[in-house]
């Protein structure tokens, strides 16, 4: 059952996600590490069954509470920045979401610690590692806004939601030498930013445009 389910058929079937690759290649994402493993996880256990045919698109998805589920682009080019120094060991997650960043980043490095604010989400998000039987994820229920102290510091920190400004804590719970992969403005345009942190301070380099939902204070449970 499970094995039919994370296989896929059809829309979902392993050659529709080698054209997703191929389509990644010809925009640019060039880490093969990260074509491999967005080449084999199946996006579409991330959605409800009524939009899995639509999960190797390129185009970001309804996952309910007016979130969505990242554009395949988006998760490989973030990761991509991410790892572009090499392996990290401890990476945080800010917006769970579906988990399908979660997901990704869970094959591509030693342990990953995701905070989500809206409860519902983070349920589904779990029962989805386990299907896919990923142990090197710890997830928790809270505002990300904050970071997750207890855990840090980080060598990398993703964030898959828009603050207005990078919050303190987050900058202050990356490790030095550790990289930053957020999205910063307000609602319409934000800029994708890669924060470094160094011996003597922070550089940030603008990415690209982007758009993701906000960075919402506080928990919903
Ligand atoms: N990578 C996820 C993206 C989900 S959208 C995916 O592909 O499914 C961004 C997520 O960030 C949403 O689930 C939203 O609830 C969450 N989010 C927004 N503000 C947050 C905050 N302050 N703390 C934790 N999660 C937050």
């Amino acid at each position: 059952m499970n094995g039919v389910k994370l296989r896929g058929i059809g829309m979902t079937s392993q050659r529709t996600r080698t054209r997703m690759v191929q389509r990644l290649l010809e925009q640019g994402i060039s880490n093969q590490r990260v074509l491999d493993i967005v080449g084999s996880t199946p996006r579409h256990i991330f959605l409800d069954e009524a939009l899995a045919h639509r999960a190797y698109e390129d185009s970001a998805l309804p996952i309910g509470h007016n979130q969505t589920l990242s554009q395949p682009y988006i998760v490989a080019r973030m990761t991509e920045l991410l790892l572009a120094e090499g392996p990290l060991s401890r990476v945080l997650e800010v917006g769970t979401g579906s988990g399908y960043q979660t997901v990704v980043l869970a094959q591509l490095v030693k342990q990953v610690f995701s905070v989500e604010r809206i409860r519902p989400l983070q349920e589904k998000a779990r029962s989805r590692l386990s299907l896919l039987e990923l142990y090197n994820v710890q997830l928790k229920h809270a505002d990300g806004g904050f970071g997750w102290a207890d855990k840090g510091p980080f060598d990398g920190i993703l964030s898959a939601a828009a603050p207005r400004q990078v919050p303190e804590e987050l900058m202050a719970q990356l490790a030095v030498g550790g990289r930053m992969v957020i999205p910063v403005g307000c609602e319409d345009v934000q800029s994708l930013m890669l924060i470094t942190r160094h011996e003597d301070g922070y550089e940030q380099q603008v990415v690209e445009k982007v758009r993701f939902v906000p960075l919402v204070n506080g928990v919903l449970r």
